[in-house]
């Protein structure tokens, strides 16, 4: 068991998680969960975006699993082990991260309740990306708790930061030295970009791409979307991007025999049902269906891709691609006053990781507004997220086209 005494050493201990998810040639950030009273490391992890195959000689510049980020496998890695540790509540611990969390971390610990210290700023998809601790990108009813919560630490002569934040994160008033601050921050900067570029281009462009419909039952692609998601190829829609009402009962279906009444369905270019997940927010508050969704079919996809067997890589590559060129449907979008939906956008950008090939309407489509939501509200909640989110990705949640397909999930639900 590993216990750090300073912010120093809450830093240098996740910097070193940084420089292992650097030689993974992911985005190099790590981060880890400490005891606020005892100093104690309880978990630290890095990002595993990118991952490679064990054992394979194939290139692994494939997106692993979009979600992989350290802070949200750190609160997933919380809930799964809370109990049989007897860890204490996230209010009693602090994720100390080298990097500003992403809107997708940041939505992930706020709903945990985690404190968080931060040391590198992002000034493109951070959530304090304007330095200015004022959370812009936060629903208004959250900006609060992150203030109450998150700090960042100081950084001694030459950088000079002051200490920005709340006394509740480990160490918080405490300063880390200018190399510390640099490796962070420029490490990440190093990788970000080929990773970036690694996973938004790494599928087939859809005039290129084999239909899956018409693979045969034992084909290796067909039984890995089955195995995936029940609904797999059971589905299709004329146009993809303007799904009807054959998609309603493997959306009302999966919502039922989920933890929280709601699924996510991924449509590919042919206009295929490619997978439908519920939730497990029983297991894990921020295991929602659009986390399971996005990172069941990119995990499927690399394990593939990976295969020893070259037929089966090769299947894989012309019959999957990257779900930029498919379509996202939530059977509910998600309530734009909870940190969950600042989790659901960043993950969603976190999936495109990159431009969207244009398209009428968008590929994030949702059937139904939750409570007393408007799409008004919806979609500035989009509109406010960090420079990645609005300028490249362009996150613009948009509800299905078809009056159809509204009314029967209406009627169903
Ligand atoms: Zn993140």
């Amino acid at each position: 068991m590993i216990t750090v005494n300073s912010a120093q050493e809450a830093v240098d201990t996740v910097a070193n998680e940084a420089i292992l998810a650097a030689i993974q040639q992911t985005f190099a950030v790590g981060g880890a969960i400490i005891h606020n009273a005892t100093g104690e490391v309880i978990a630290a992890l890095h990002n595993n975006v990118l991952m490679p195959f064990p054992g394979s000689n194939t290139p692994y510049f494939l997106p692993h699993d979009p979600t992989a980020h350290g802070e949200r496998q750190l609160v997933d890695w919380y809930y799964e082990n809370a109990a049989s540790l007897g860890l204490p509540p996230p209010g009693q611990l602090t994720v100390v991260t080298t990097l500003d969390p992403c809107a997708m971390c940041a939505g992930s610990l706020l709903t945990a309740g985690f404190n968080v210290a931060v040391s590198a700023i992002d000034d493109y998809a951070g959530i304090n990306y304007n330095s200015q601790f004022n959370f812009p990108s936060l629903p208004p009813q959250i900006r609060q708790q992150a203030q109450n919560s998150w700090g960042y630490y100081a950084i001694a002569a030459p950088v000079s930061r002051a200490y920005q934040g709340a006394n509740s994160p480990v160490f918080s008033g405490q300063s880390i030295d200018s190399a510390a601050y640099y490796l962070t921050s420029s490490i990440f900067s190093a990788s970000v970009n080929t990773v970036r570029e690694a996973s938004n281009n790494s599928g087939l462009d859809p005039s290129k791409l084999k239909n899956p419909a018409d693979l045969p039952a034992n084909s290796p692609v067909r039984q890995a979307l089955a195995a995936l998601s029940p609904y797999a190829l059971t589905v299709q829609c004329e146009n993809p991007r303007d799904p009807g009402a054959e998609l309603a009962p493997p959306l009302l279906v999966t919502a039922q025999q989920s933890s929280v009444f709601n699924s996510v369905a991924l449509i590919d270019p042919f206009g295929n049902l490619l997978v439908c997940l519920g939730g497990a927010e029983n297991q894990s508050p921020i295991r929602t269906a659009f986390m399971e969704t996005t990172r069941g079919y990119a995990v499927m996809r690399w394990t593939l891709m990976n295969d020893p067997d070259p037929a089966v890589r090769a299947q894989a590559e012309q019959y999957l691609t990257h779900p930029k060129y498919g379509t996202f449907v939530f059977l509910y979008a998600p309530d734009p006053t909870t940190p969950q939906a600042v989790m659901t956008f960043g993950a969603y950008g976190s999936t495109m990781e990159g431009p969207v090939p244009q398209s009428y309407p968008s590929n994030l489509q949702y059937v139904l507004l939750p409570g007393n939501t408007t799409a008004q509200a919806l979609s500035q909640l989009a509109q406010n997220l960090p420079p990645f989110y609005t300028q490249s990705v362009q996150v613009a949640p948009a509800q299905v086209l078809s009056q159809d397909l509204i009314n029967t999930v209406k009627n169903g639900v």
